[in-house]
């Protein structure tokens, strides 16, 4: 292939783009890792985790990516043979549940379809039922990637709260962290799951858990077995001095340092209120280009559509892989493909992360034109209708 000029337009759902200040931030020597230089920065990094995730608990990172946080998540708190409740909502809570149950614990999936927002009385319904209070945990994906819904994670904590059932709220925020609003004390999480390279704006290789009081806890009673995600072996300061489990991948650890800054400079708020409105603005032109057939929003509740992704159905004939196979290829956009069973059948435009208005509509305007050139049958007017919104929002 020829040279692509430009700069490729990243418009997967993740890795995300990666702002030149923390990529700056990497660009230094190595240092040695034992020393209170480098601690500072990871308890930098740790306290400023925290305010993101709004929470008191511990903080753990790890080499990883997020399927690490997935795994320290359930070896930390649970028996061989526990039960799990995993909200279906798409391919990363079924990739989850295949996970637990690789360790050994017994996954009862609430079953719901991925282009619907997952019913909180469900889990009511589950609690209810379990006399024994057998269930260890109620486990949810609050931004489902692959579908492009946001689930109601507030209201799982506070029916798991009024029940007062014991089982363990654990949510996977890998692509709504720092993105949307997430409340871990306020909402009743235990286990929060987070990765690096999403709204983080970081490379990929860190992954991130918030841990409740209550979790921690359950690690006293816990019999699965776990050595590098122990948390017991990372968790705090022991003479002043911070732990990883083995060497600490430092350049990623400067460039979070400088992720979390950038963030908190602009302010979660603005953070959160940009991420929605470039989202609008993805919906808008999504629904111009539905109109009379085309290819439209995947999620049918208006209300539970995600800030940070929106995955796009595809017309029946056509197929969304060869779509973003040339949408790359000749343009350099890369859109994310659909997972599992939506593969070949949407499409995915991620606009989470270091974004601005003249990105997503570079971005628009290309899958727009990619439409008109492979002849993809849609309605007339997307990007005019994302200028229009983004013109009249500030
Ligand atoms: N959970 C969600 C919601 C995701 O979007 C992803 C990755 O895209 C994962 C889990 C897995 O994370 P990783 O690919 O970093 O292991």
């Amino acid at each position: 292939m020829s040279r692509q000029p430009g700069r490729q337009f990243l418009n997967i759902p993740g890795p995300t783009n990666i702002p030149d200040r923390v990529l700056q931030a990497m660009h230094r020597p190595a240092l040695d890792f034992m020393t209170p230089e480098f601690w500072e920065v990871q308890v930098e990094c740790k306290e400023n985790l925290a305010k993101i995730l709004k929470t008191e608990g511990e903080i753990m990172v790890y080499a990883s990516s997020g399927h690490g946080s997935w795994d320290a998540a359930m070896t930390n708190t649970c028996s061989p043979g526990d039960t799990v409740l995993m909200c279906e909502t798409g391919r990363f809570s079924e990739s989850w549940g295949e996970m637990a149950e690789a360790v050994g614990l017994d996954v009862v999936t609430l079953a719901n379809d991925w282009d619907r927002a997952f019913d909180p009385a469900r889990v009511e319904q589950a609690l209810r039922e379990d006399k024994e209070r057998k269930i260890r945990a109620v486990c949810v994906v609050h931004n489902e990637t692959s579908t492009g819904m946001t689930h109601d994670v507030e209201a799982i904590g506070r029916i798991i709260r009024e029940l007062d059932h014991p089982a363990l709220l654990m949510v996977d925020t890998i692509s709504s962290l720092a993105s949307m609003d997430f409340r871990m004390d306020e909402w009743g999480v235990d286990v929060a799951v987070a990765g690096s390279q999403k709204g983080l704006m970081l490379p990929v290789g860190l992954g991130i858990s918030g841990v409740s009081e209550k979790a921690m806890k359950a690690t006293e009673t816990a019999t699965l077995p776990r050595k590098y995600f122990d948390w017991n072996g990372i968790k705090a300061l022991e003479n002043g001095r911070l732990r990883f489990a083995g060497t600490a991948p430092s350049h990623l650890f400067f460039a979070m340092r400088e992720g979390l800054r950038m963030l908190l400079e602009e302010g979660l708020d603005h953070v959160f209120a940009r991420h929605a409105r470039l989202a609008e603005a993805t919906r808008r032109a999504v629904k111009a280009w539905g109109r009379g057939n085309g290819p439209s929003l995947f999620g049918r509740d208006e209300g539970a559509l995600s800030n940070s992704v929106t995955a796009v159905r595809m017309l029946d004939g056509f197929d969304a892989d060869v779509f973003r196979g040339k949408a790359l290829s000749e343009t350099n956009l890369a859109l994310g493909g659909g997972l599992a069973r939506l593969s070949g059948k949407v499409f995915r435009i991620g606009h989470l992360g270091d974004l601005n208005e003249p990105m997503i509509l570079g971005c628009l305007a290309t899958v727009e034109m990619q439409l008109k050139r492979q002849g993809i049958p849609h309605g007339e007017g997307g990007v005019d209708a994302a200028v229009a919104y983004l013109a009249e929002t500030r």
